[in-house]
């Protein structure tokens, strides 16, 4: 399912890691999972800020680095991320659909890791996005996070490519819920079942043992007793031909792109990036570590989001 476009090539604000007057620092407990990397420095600023100065309909593309420094890691980042740390992956789509067993670990590790997943809130890049939205600068934003945390931000012109883990809905009839109404109804059917979380994924998934998945419930619809699956585009899915026309149309609406933490490894992204080059718009790249599109991406600019974004005065 996942994936990306660009540029003529004209910054590369690319700084080099044993650069001796700035510190590498992993301060807060939120950036845990944060890949080190060095903190703005004025060059990188000023490209950035004439790049978002120069555009009137921004089209900024959000990936899972965005929310690493909210506290929620990510799959891919060196070191840091889940596939550097571990040796899980996301379940498949048709893993989903097709096995019982495997919806029950899903629901089982997803109703451990709720309460934490739920509760986290959006970093100042999320915030960012947000104003600029506010002061007519950003035309549309495309998440490929399923976190809500631009909801919870406030955002509003805005696409979650890959849904939203905080809804749910019915294989068989499209009823709809919220997942937090289903927690209570996980609560109903598992009073006695405990299992401790750690180690939240970027879509709520944790760890859990087969004998603690074991006996653990999973509510059917409560219209028709069909399956019940978060309003998620799993890995192996695809994002749905309407969705994709939409965002192309806000994308051919804009004048430039910015992507902000997000490598671009996966299709259902990079698409836009395509079509962005072939458009000829100017696109930047804002991302700890290296990208899909770095080739041909008007400038790259490796800090974290939520220090350099604050940065760029929006007017
Ligand atoms: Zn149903």
């Amino acid at each position: 399912m996942f994936s990306a476009r660009n540029g003529s090539g004209i910054f590369r604000a690319v700084r080099l890691p044993h650069c001796k007057s700035r510190s590498v620092s992993r301060a807060s407990p939120n950036l845990t999972f944060v890949p080190a990397c060095l903190p703005p420095d004025p060059a990188e600023v000023e490209e950035l800020q004439r790049f978002v100065s120069n555009s009137k309909r921004l089209f900024v593309m959000t990936g899972a680095g965005i929310s690493t420094e909210s506290g929620i890691p990510d799959y891919r980042s060196e070191g840091v991320g889940l596939y550097a740390r571990t040796d899980r992956r996301p379940i498949q789509h048709a893993e989903f659909v097709r096995s019982a067993s495997a919806r029950q670990r899903y629901w089982a590790r997803n109703f451990v890791g709720w309460p934490q997943f739920s509760s986290h809130q959006p970093n100042k890049a999320h915030l960012v996005l947000r104003d600029w939205e506010k002061l007519g600068k950003l035309h549309w934003l495309v998440t490929q996070n399923v976190d809500a945390l631009h909801a919870k931000a406030g955002s509003q012109r805005m696409t979650e490519l890959h849904g939203c883990i905080h809804r749910v809905f019915c294989l068989a009839c499209g009823d709809r819920i919220l997942r937090s109404e289903l927690q209570e109804h996980f609560e109903a059917l598992n009073p006695t079942w405990k299992a401790e979380a750690f180690g939240v994924a970027p879509d709520g998934d944790v760890f859990l043992t087969d004998e603690q998945v074991r006996n653990f419930r999973v509510p059917a619809c409560r219209k028709c007793g069909g399956i019940l699956k978060p309003d998620v585009t799993f890995f192996g899915d695809t994002v749905s031909q309407e969705k994709v026309s939409f965002v192309h149309q806000r994308l051919a609406e804009s004048d430039s792109m910015l992507i902000a933490g997000s490598s671009m490894q996966v299709y259902s992204g990079y698409r836009f990036a395509l079509a962005a080059r072939e458009k000829k718009l100017p696109i930047a790249v804002l991302n700890i570590g290296p990208t899909r599109l770095d080739h041909f991406a008007s400038l790259k600019l490796n800090s974290r989001c939520g220090e350099l974004l604050p940065l760029i005065v929006c007017t």
